[in-house]
């Protein structure tokens, strides 16, 4: 039999939930703090809770999905909801950061119901569709048992690991590559306008350099993972080589006055790590100071 589901929060995310369970064929339970946006849900075949304590004692699954973690424990923290969650499923698919998803499962187990975290890599509009990915970690319990009602929500749904934190640490590492490359998009584009080149250019060849591009991207994650910082005869350009055509960035950033905030902090990365290894070893070599937030020390081995 499916589950009863009760969904807190019909913002654009919470709306688009409910009407993928709607979808699905779950009885649906909703509320919002501004009780008019569940309208259109209901004409859809939600059900209004008329309080969160209400809502959550007509579910099994409870799914959260507000603006954050402090709204969050606005809704559920309070005196009296011990009783009503326990034996439930809490679903929390409101972003937030590892730690928050550390303290939430601990406050949930306590009042003894299981607890998943969740990260949503979709826009609304993607909700429900075959191909849509979200993460979830926590409970192996709660996940195996409301597969169908997660898959719900996007086919490519997938279960990362039993600490609760590790959905939202996947999110932001995934997050933390899309940024870098929006960053470089952004003063990429900086300097091809500032030497007259049109952006429909810089695009059709960023499109043409991508395969080259991803497949770095991932030589230095598989490296990296097997600690080969080192250069050998895999090396696709060393240390060396990529900091003599990085050097061609700040000289026309700084010649064209353009604002190379990101290139000084790449540039000071760079020099760091070459004033304690080598030319000749790998991009990847950089990667210890990301950990520890200072390259190895001169005598280590670069395969350290
Ligand atoms: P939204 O602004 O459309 O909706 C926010 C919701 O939070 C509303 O229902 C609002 O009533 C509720 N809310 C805010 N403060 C509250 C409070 N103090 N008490 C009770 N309810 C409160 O935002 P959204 O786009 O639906 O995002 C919701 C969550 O989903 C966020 O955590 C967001 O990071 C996450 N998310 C959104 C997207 C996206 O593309 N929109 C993608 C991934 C994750």
């Amino acid at each position: 039999m499916k589950s009863n589901v009760c969904v807190l929060g019909a913002g654009r995310m919470g709306s688009s939930i409910v009407r993928a369970l709607l979808d699905r064929g779950y009885t649906t339970w909703v509320w919002n703090r501004t009780a008019a946006k569940c309208d259109p849900l209901a004409t859809l075949g939600a059900k209004i809770a008329p309080s969160v304590e209400a809502g959550i004692q007509a579910a099994d699954v409870v799914i959260i999905n507000v603006l954050d973690y402090a709204a969050s424990d606005a809704l559920l923290k309070r005196d009296g909801f011990a009783s009503a969650l326990a034996g439930k499923a809490v679903v929390q698919l409101t972003s937030g950061s590892p730690r928050l998803a550390r303290e939430e499962a601990r406050w949930v187990e306590a009042h003894g119901a299981g607890y998943l975290d969740g990260a949503i890599l979709a826009t609304p509009d993607f909700i429900g569709k075959p191909e849509t990915a979200l993460l979830y970690s926590g409970s192996r319990d709660v996940y195996e048992t409301h597969k169908p009602l997660l898959f719900a929500l996007g086919g490519g749904t997938s279960y990362v690991g039993e600490l609760p934190g590790q959905a939202s640490a996947l999110d932001t590492a995934l997050l933390t590559q899309m940024w870098g490359g929006l960053f470089g998009a952004l003063q990429g584009m900086a300097v091809a306008e500032a030497e007259d080149l049109h952006l429909e250019t810089f695009r059709r060849h960023l499109s043409a350099f991508k395969p080259v591009v991803d497949a770095a991207l991932f030589d230095v994650v598989d490296r990296t993972n097997a600690r080969r910082f080192a250069g050998d005869d895999a090396t696709l350009a060393s240390l060396g080589a990529h900091y003599s055509a990085f050097r061609h960035l700040l000289e026309a950033c700084e010649e064209r006055g353009l604002n190379a905030a990101v290139p000084r902090a790449m540039d000071m990365i760079f020099r760091q790590a070459l004033s304690r290894g080598s030319m000749e070893d790998d991009f990847a070599s950089l990667a210890p100071w990301f950990r520890n937030g200072s390259p190895r020390q001169s005598g280590e081995p670069a395969n350290a």
